[in-house]
């Protein structure tokens, strides 16, 4: 597939966005690396906060059968402390454990709120942006990206070149458009 820049009209130095991140004989700088990465996977439910859960819920496991024996064995004053860590200090640590999961978990929460104007949220949408983000191709010599035409969809045309430091921002907002289907992304 040959594409031509849109700044040079040449196809010398055209590359897909993917293919010159992996190419050695064309190492970008660190910031342009930076801009032309994809940004990581959005993530679910705090996995940290999933441990804590499962933890506290194998203590509190731990702790039932403890709960339920004969406190009053007979023991004197002099093990008290150890009688009561015996039979409360499993259930002691999974309340410990579910009250560390549950701020974990309300903190994670309250970023998402808090980020709620953030794109992309959910896999699906990163999925989307991922599309656009192979589909995008660069001119080395001009430093600019673009979308050829037909690299999204059949009648998509192709689109201006933008500068390399503008890549994050505009294929966010070409998937984001391509993600609400009442946003019309092409005019012809
Ligand atoms: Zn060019």
């Amino acid at each position: 597939m040959t594409v031509t820049c849109p700044t040079c009209a040449a196809a010398d130095e055209t590359i897909t966005v993917r293919k010159a991140l992996l190419d050695p004989d064309h190492p970008f700088d660190p910031p342009t690396q930076e801009l032309l990465s994809m940004p990581p996977e959005p993530r679910g439910t705090a996995g940290a906060a999933i441990t804590l859960f499962v933890l506290a819920g194998l203590f509190g496991l731990m702790g039932l059968p403890t709960l339920f024996t004969d406190a009053d064995g007979g023991g004197g004053s002099s093990d008290a402390a150890y009688q009561a860590g015996y039979h409360y200090g499993a259930s002691l640590i999974a309340a410990i454990l579910l009250g560390i999961g549950l701020i974990v978990h309300s903190h994670h929460r309250r970023r998402r709120s808090e980020t709620a104007n953030q794109w992309p949220q959910t896999y699906d949408q990163w999925q989307q942006l991922h599309r656009v983000w192979r589909a995008t191709w660069l001119c080395r010599r001009c430093r600019v990206a673009f979308l050829p035409a037909a690299s999204l969809r059949p009648d998509f045309a192709a689109s201006s070149a933008i500068p390399v430091t503008q890549f994050p921002q505009w294929t966010l907002t070409i998937a984001r458009q391509d993600d609400d289907p009442g946003a019309p992304i092409t005019s012809d």
